[in-house]
């Protein structure tokens, strides 16, 4: 079996089915000299009869390596700049109270961005001067709950907000007036026209997004262009944004400390350039609001975003690259500006646990279907090709994430090598929706079948994150491999657990 015509332009035939293409793995998984899978020394077969399939299988020493390698390539690329950089790992992409305890151990803070996400972290025990808050709709609980805790700092969202963390903020110091700290820790989430998505960016003047304040040109209220009109005169007033209005409302609330300005400008970016002109944008304005305010901002997050290699033709560059092009414009554009530096944060997510784990499911049903293929025009070319169907047993319930936004995976024969031909198979689920697809494309050996384990890599984010029970199948739990032996961080769900909220009949 060669090539199939039905493969895409990107999946190449692979010479050697049982090897595994490290970058999509974590770096600790392994073929064993007798075919199998192992990770951290530990065999799949091993882990699906101990914890069950499907089972998102995490490395730990991946993990904390990859946080560490964020944390140094920044801190070391940022040293002269800033003395360094607060690296946020976004909780959303994976978070259990585990995970949370690791990140804070390799010297990250954590990023949430619900009640749910601060319960976590309280769990943990993580500080909350380590902890952020996100949101474009946060509850006065919400907001009330990262104040308990003392949340290092609320990334707020809009104008509307900011009032509400102000006067929240301000009455819990009129309860409590003999608290040295009341004041709400804020950072102001700002759209700077950038959009980056793995290889390209594109710069728009206007946002069309629910999140951030604007920074485009006249988007402030009427009111608040009235008064910059009053004090600065009419071409300023045409200039002022959302953004410069917030600030000037943040600088006055005595109930606030503004921390600085945050960004956020995609997901899966390989190249720096959209970092970089995201940065200029920050620095500019900070520069702009120190004249037109004399307010300091002394810290600037540029958000998450890091892509990752799910398919062995998906090429990251290593974070230091990424810092080091970062660090660059930063230490000019500051430069240029004549202005301090502030401090730099960042808040990767997918890069750091992404690849750190792979999901393991226990195939089923297999067929094949002929395929007619497309001829140059609107008919049939005639001739067709056959597509290998392969079963397991979870699916969209573990991970929308194809069905979401089409992204492709990669997927091994685990439990065992083959010298079988490749043959070109889409994993499926078991749900009952035709796009519960589970690897859209890939050469898997012909003699892959029922019973056999099966690997997806890179499924540590946004996997179990949006996982559901949707057909009431239950979420596959989480087991975290360490120096050779496992153990649940989230146990999977039980018939029990689903339907312990069904109130009876
Ligand atoms: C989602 C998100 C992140 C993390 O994105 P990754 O692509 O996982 O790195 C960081 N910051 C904010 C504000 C986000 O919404």
């Amino acid at each position: 079996m060669g090539a199939s015509p039905l493969a895409p332009a990107w999946l190449a035939l692979p010479t050697d089915l049982n090897r595994l293409e490290a970058k999509v793995w974590a770096h600790d998984v392994e073929r064993s000299a007798g075919g199998e899978l192992t990770v951290g020394g530990l065999g799949v077969a091993q882990l699906a009869e101990e914890f069950g399939t499907p089972l998102f299988v995490l490395s730990e020493d991946d993990f904390r390596a990859r946080a560490r390698a964020f944390k140094d390539a920044f801190d070391g690329a940022f040293a002269d700049v800033c003395g360094g950089v607060d690296v946020y790992y976004a909780g959303k992409a994976f978070l259990c109270s585990a995970i949370a305890s690791w990140v804070a151990d390799e010297g990250l803070r954590l990023d949430t961005c619900s009640g749910g996400e601060l319960a976590v972290a309280a769990k943990a025990g993580i500080p909350g001067e380590l902890l952020g808050l996100h949101g474009n709709n946060k509850s006065d609980a919400e907001i009330e709950r990262a104040l308990d805790m003392g949340v290092g700092r609320i990334v707020v969202d809009s104008l509307d907000e900011l009032e509400r963390v102000a006067a929240l903020a301000a009455a819990r110091a009129a309860r409590d007036p003999e608290r040295r700290e009341t004041r709400a820790k804020v950072m102001l989430r700002l759209t700077p026209g950038v959009h980056a998505h793995t290889h390209e960016f594109i710069a728009t003047a206007h946002e069309d997004q629910k999140f951030g304040l604007s920074m485009a040109p006249g988007t402030a209220s009427s009111e608040f262009r009235a008064e910059v009109a009053e004090e600065s005169g009419q071409e300023a007033a045409l200039a002022a944004s959302s953004a410069e209005e917030a600030v000037a409302a943040a600088a006055g609330h005595d109930s606030v400390e503004l921390l600085g300005l945050h960004c956020h400008i995609g997901s899966q970016i390989f190249e720096p350039e959209g970092f970089e002109l995201a940065a200029v944008k920050l620095l500019t304005f900070t520069a702009a609001m120190r004249s037109a305010y004399d307010v300091a901002l002394p810290e600037v997050d540029l958000g998450g975003g890091y892509g990752i290699a799910y398919t062995p033709v998906d090429t990251p560059r290593p974070p230091a690259e990424i810092a080091e092009a970062m660090a660059a414009v930063v230490r000019s554009t500051c430069a240029d500006l004549k202005i301090t530096p502030p401090r730099i944060s960042i808040e990767p997510g997918r890069a750091i646990v992404g690849p750190s784990a792979f999901t393991l499911y226990r195939a089923g049903t297999a067929k094949e279907v002929v395929v007619d293929l497309p001829g140059p025009g609107e008919e049939s070319a005639g001739t067709t090709a056959v597509r290998r169907y392969l079963s397991v047993d979870g699916g969209m319930s573990d991970n929308a994430r194809p069905v979401l936004y089409d992204a492709d995976y990669s997927v091994a024969l685990a439990s065992r090598a083959s010298d079988a031909a490749p043959q070109l198979t889409r994993v499926v689920g078991k749900h009952c929706e035709s796009g519960d697809i589970v690897v859209r494309d890939a050469y898997l050996p012909s003699d892959a079948a029922r019973g056999d384990l099966l690997a997806v890599p890179g499924t540590g984010a946004y996997c179990w994150a949006l996982s559901s029970n949707y057909n009431y199948l239950g979420r596959p739990g989480v087991v975290a491999v360490r120096h050779g032996s496992a153990r649940w961080i989230v146990r999977g769900e039980t018939e029990q657990d689903l339907l312990s909220r069904d109130m009876g009949v």
